[in-house]
């Protein structure tokens, strides 16, 4: 399977690159087929790129040593986390003085020390909640009475649940479901499928939406989040989306590839033949 609905050397057009990361350069621990040549490729030529991720747990230094566990090479500047996103969204509409709760891990709370933002839970202005298997009802009672207070709601990504091992397990949506039956709230979201993360990207790179590509291995978050950014959308099937779910869906990609080799090479020779 290659491409839907466009013109044969449609894909030359494409000239930034955003590129989900689980289920595109890795499943797990695992890299997937072409990956490493696939990044290696984009450095050397110099093509604008970032690493866009709905998960908020690590920093990008903790992405940089996981990636180069698998060998893959590439430098903190290149990842873009919801965590991160959060923060300078944070840091464009409210001061640096503003009173922020954060529920979270490592790669939120460091995002939000790192744009100046003093962590409280007194006089809340602003809850950012994100990702926390630490969570518990504790945090959720001090959001709670934030919210209620009037506080702002921001969540870094809605997923509801995380593939495991073992299963699906609660992820971040799930915590913030909990939040919003208590407050009658809903929380701004940053990550895909809301175009926030994305079009941060875009500033960070200094790029337009012209010739700026999503690619990622799910429907609901990455290719619908490329479509309300207004991004060209490119679907891998190395990840959480199956080919059979595609009739079935209201949106479609652009394009759709078995892998990010497979992208690869179609791009590659479309830029090159
Ligand atoms: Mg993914």
């Amino acid at each position: 399977m290659s491409q839907r609905k466009h013109e044969p050397n449609a894909l030359r057009q494409i000239s930034t690159l955003l590129i989900d990361m689980d289920g595109v350069l890795y499943r797990g621990q695992e890299r997937l087929p072409g990956a490493r040549d696939f990044l290696t490729s984009i450095v050397e030529e110099k093509v604008p790129f970032i690493l866009a991720t709905n998960n908020s747990t690590l920093t990008p230094e903790q992405y940089v040593d996981k990636l180069a566990v698998m060998g893959i090479e590439v430098t903190e500047d290149r990842i873009l986390t919801s965590g991160q996103a959060s923060a300078l969204y944070l840091s464009q509409v409210a001061s640096s003085a503003a009173r922020v709760y954060a529920i979270g891990e490592d790669g939120l709370l460091s995002a939000l020390n790192e744009q100046g933002f003093r962590l409280t839970d007194r006089d809340v202005e602003y809850v950012v909640v994100g990702m926390d298997r630490q969570l518990t009802w504790d945090k959720l009672r001090v959001a709670t009475l934030a919210i209620r207070a009037g506080a702002t709601f921001i969540g870094t990504n809605p997923d509801t649940t995380l593939p495991t091992e073992e299963g699906l397990v609660p992820g971040n949506g799930a915590g913030l479901a909990a939040l919003e039956a208590a407050t009658g709230i809903s929380p701004l979201i940053i990550g895909k499928p809301q175009p926030t993360l994305l079009t941060l990207a875009m500033e960070k790179l200094g790029v337009t939406r012209e010739g700026t590509v999503i690619i990622g291995d799910r429907l609901e978050t990455d290719i619908l989040g490329g479509k309300n950014a207004g991004i060209t959308t490119v679907l891998v099937l190395s990840g959480i989306t199956q080919a059979a779910e595609l009739p079935g869906s209201s949106y479609q990609p652009d394009f759709v590839f078995e892998n990010i080799d497979h992208f690869h090479r179609a791009w590659r020779e479309q830029r090159t033949g």
